[in-house]
C-alpha cells in the first residue's frame, strides 16, 4: 500500500482517554447477583403494571422532552424546590459526567474521600482534572472533616458520597454545611443510597441554606429502575442550567421518562420494600459478622462492606460453586481483603449466608 499513511489509534486518542480502562462491573451470569447494589425485589406489583401501561403509551416517533418536563415537575414538587433547580439525567452517571464536562479541566481540582465511588476519579482523569484525595480512617472509614474542609478550600468540586459506596458511611448534614462554607467550589452530595439511611441523614434540607450545594439522587437503587437509567440532581439554578447546556439533548429516552414518572408518583409504595431491605441488611450483617475472621462495617446503604481472609478466593468460589455474584474490592489497598455484598431478598441472603459459612469453614479446615 504505497502512500498509505499508517493508522494508529493510540496516537489519535487524547492521552487522558488512552489511559482509561472501560468501567467493568465484572458481571457474569449467576443465580444471585448481589454485586451492583440494585433493588433485587423489583417493582411492587401495582407499580409494575402502571409502568407497563405507561411504556405501552409512550410516543416513539417523536424525540423525548429534552429536560423530562413532567418528571422534572414531579421531582421538584416532591422535594419542594423550583423545577429550574432540577436536572434529570441518563442515570446519576450521566449527571456526574456532565458535572465534570462543565466544571472539570486543567487547573481545576476535584476533592474526594476514598475509598469511594470510582467513577468520580475516572471522569476527573478523562477531563484532566486534578484529583485530591482525603483518605478515610483505614479502620472506621470516617472522614477527617477538618482535613476535608482544608482540601475543599481550593477545590472546584468536592464530592461527598453519602451513604458512601463502598463503606456505607454517612456525611452528616453538619459536615456538609461545614464543607460548603469552606469551599468556593460546588459541593456535590451523592445520595444514590439515601433512601436506605437513617432518618435525618440527607443534606437536602441544606439546599436553601448553602448556595453551592447540589444533591444527586437516582431511581436505580431504592426505586428499582437501574435498567431504565434515570437519576437527577437538585442544586443551584445556574448549575442546573450549566448541566442542561453541556448535556446531549435527548439523553433520557421516552421509555425511561415514562417509567420514572410512574415510579416517582408511586414513591410511597416503595416504603415497605425499603424497610425490608433495611431489616435484611441488619440480619445479613449479624449473620456474616458471626462467621470466624469476618468483619462487617455498619452500613446506611443497601450493601455491606465485609473483610475476610482470602476475600478474592471466596468471591471466585461464591461465583463458581454457588452462582452468587458479589463485588471484589480486595485489590485496592484501602479495601484490602474486602468484598461488597448487596442486600438481597430474604431468600437470596439466606443462600449467601449459607454459602459464605461453608466457604469460610472450609478455608479454616485447610
Ligand atoms: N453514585 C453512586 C455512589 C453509585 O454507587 C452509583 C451506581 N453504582 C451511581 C451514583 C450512579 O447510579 P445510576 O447511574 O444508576 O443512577
Amino acid at each position: 500500500m504505497t502512500g498509505a499513511t499508517a493508522y494508529d489509534l493510540r496516537t489519535l486518542l487524547r492521552p487522558s482517554a488512552a489511559a482509561l480502562e472501560p468501567y467493568d462491573p465484572a458481571f457474569s451470569p449467576a443465580r444471585i447477583n448481589l454485586s451492583a447494589n440494585e433493588n433485587t425485589f423489583g417493582l411492587p406489583e401495582g407499580v409494575r403494571s402502571r409502568v407497563a401501561e405507561a411504556l405501552a403509551g409512550a410516543v416513539t416517533n417523536r424525540y423525548p422532552k429534552p429536560l423530562s418536563d413532567e418528571l422534572r415537575a414531579e421531582i421538584a414538587a416532591w422535594h419542594g424546590v423550583a423545577p429550574e433547580r432540577v436536572i434529570v439525567g441518563n442515570g446519576g452517571d450521566e449527571l456526574l459526567f456532565n458535572l465534570f464536562l462543565a466544571l472539570g479541566g486543567r487547573g481545576r481540582r476535584l476533592v474526594t474521600c476514598p475509598p469511594t465511588f470510582t467513577v468520580y476519579k475516572l471522569y476527573a482523569e478523562l477531563v484532566e482534572t486534578e484529583v485530591v484525595e482525603v483518605a478515610r480512617d483505614p479502620e472506621t472509614f470516617e472522614v477527617d472533616v477538618d482535613a476535608l474542609a482544608d482540601a475543599a478550600s481550593t477545590a472546584t468540586l468536592t464530592i461527598a458520597c453519602s451513604p458512601n459506596n463502598p463503606t456505607g458511611t454517612l456525611f452528616s448534614p453538619a459536615d456538609v454545611r461545614r464543607i460548603c462554607e469552606a469551599t468556593p467550589g460546588i459541593v456535590l452530595v451523592d445520595e444514590a443510597y439515601i433512601e436506605f439511611a437513617r432518618e435525618g441523614a440527607s443534606a437536602e434540607p441544606l439546599l436553601d441554606e448553602c448556595p453551592n450545594l447540589a444533591v444527586l439522587r437516582t431511581f436505580s437503587k431504592a426505586f428499582g429502575l437501574a435498567g431504565a437509567r434515570v437519576g437527577y440532581l437538585i442544586g443551584p439554578e445556574e448549575l442546573a442550567s450549566a448541566l442542561a447546556a453541556v448535556r446531549q439533548p435527548y439523553s433520557v429516552n421516552v421509555f425511561s421518562q415514562a417509567a420514572a414518572l410512574e415510579v416517582c408518583r408511586a414513591r410511597d409504595e416503595f416504603v415497605e420494600t425499603i424497610e425490608k431491605i433495611r431489616a435484611e441488611r441488619e440480619r445479613l450483617a449479624t449473620a456474616l459478622a458471626g462467621l470466624p475472621g469476618v468483619r462487617v462495617w455498619p452500613s446506611d446503604a443497601n450493601f455491606l462492606l465485609v473483610r475476610l481472609p482470602g476475600a478474592q478466593k471466596v468471591r471466585e468460589r461464591l461465583r463458581d460453586e454457588h452462582s452468587i455474584l458479589v463485588r471484589d474490592l480486595s485489590a485496592a489497598p484501602d479495601t484490602r481483603d474486602c468484598l461488597r455484598i448487596s442486600v438481597g431478598t430474604k431468600e437470596e441472603n439466606d443462600i449467601v449466608i449459607e454459602a459464605m459459612s461453608i466457604l469460610i469453614r472450609e478455608g479454616d479446615a485447610r
